[in-house]
């Protein structure tokens, strides 16, 4: 069985060369394994690899917004409820392409909270992930999360669509070619070194000497986040060199056990 990769990510961070890079991966692995891609975004003007099925071939975005007299936004997340009606035909043609891929990837709308916060982007990833194994890449530009208020800030993002989607979840850093993520690895794995990066950054009192509102929301938001740290894997990928794809899909691997073995069960139980 095929594992459905569901790309997020927040606009910039690299989302479209990500999913035509691990395209191109996959496509000159040996054996070649291409994928099958789904594009959801309806208003991305072109993609830079071929998807197999492209919400734009039966639904126009602008006409949407015309129609509808919506703006930008609107139209994206009405075009999304329009091609969710026929998400059931969708799913059909993925099922029938199961036995002959190894994975299919979901390239979602560039604007993330209208497919995270949608109730459409939910009844897609339930339906996908009710189907097959499935797993969750949140792409990080990882330049831009270096300060420490903004890596948290990314962070609980990330946790709160895991914790939505109770999905197998990876967090994609990318970008290593211009900024490495070790900083991000130290910070996930010792809380400490985190919280003096962030005093470092904003200090820990105000100047009548209260701690500041920064560091009490840390002090409690830190177990949250740990709890969240074990419940994830982290990867460093560069989508310009190609850097750290294999170590992405081995991932991809392992989250297909935990699918298996965690998301599943729960599943059939709620059933
Ligand atoms: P999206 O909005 O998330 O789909 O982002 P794009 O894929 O369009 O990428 C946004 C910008 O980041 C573009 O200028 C890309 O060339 C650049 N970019 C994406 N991935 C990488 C990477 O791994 N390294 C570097 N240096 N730039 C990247």
């Amino acid at each position: 069985k095929p594992v459905v990769i569901i790309t997020i990510g927040m606009a910039g961070a690299g989302k479209s060369t990500f999913v035509q890079r691990i395209n191109s991966y996959l496509h000159s692995r040996d054996p070649p394994s291409p994928p099958y891609i789904l594009n959801l975004d309806p208003a991305v003007a072109n993609t830079p690899f071929e998807p197999n099925i492209d919400i734009r071939d039966t639904i126009n975005y602008s006409e949407v917004m015309k129609q509808y007299n919506l703006g930008p936004n609107g139209g994206i997340l009405t075009a999304l409820n329009l091609f969710t009606t026929k998400f059931d035909q969708v799913l059909n043609l993925v099922e029938k392409r199961a036995e002959t891929v190894d994975y299919v990837i979901l390239d979602t709308p560039g604007q993330i909270e209208i497919f995270t916060w949608s109730a459409s982007g939910a009844i897609i990833t339930d339906a996908v992930a009710s189907t097959l194994p499935t797993v969750v890449a949140y792409i990080i530009d990882t330049p831009r999360t270096t300060a420490p208020a903004t890596f948290m800030s990314n962070m609980l993002y990330a946790c709160s669509i895991l914790y939505k989607t109770k999905l197998p979840f990876i967090l994609v850093f990318n970008k290593t070619d211009v900024q490495p993520h070790d900083f991000a690895i130290e910070w996930m794995h010792d809380f400490e070194a985190f919280q003096a990066a962030l005093a470092a950054h904003q200090g820990t009192t105000d100047e009548d000497g209260e701690p500041t509102y920064m560091n009490s929301l840390m002090n409690s938001m830190s177990l949250v986040l740990d709890e969240f740290y074990q419940h994830l894997k982290a990867v460093g990928v560069s989508s310009m060199t190609g850097d750290g794809v294999k170590e992405f899909f081995e991932a991809v691997e392992a989250s297909r056990e935990e699918y298996q073995n965690e998301y599943l069960p729960e599943l059939q139980r709620a059933r």
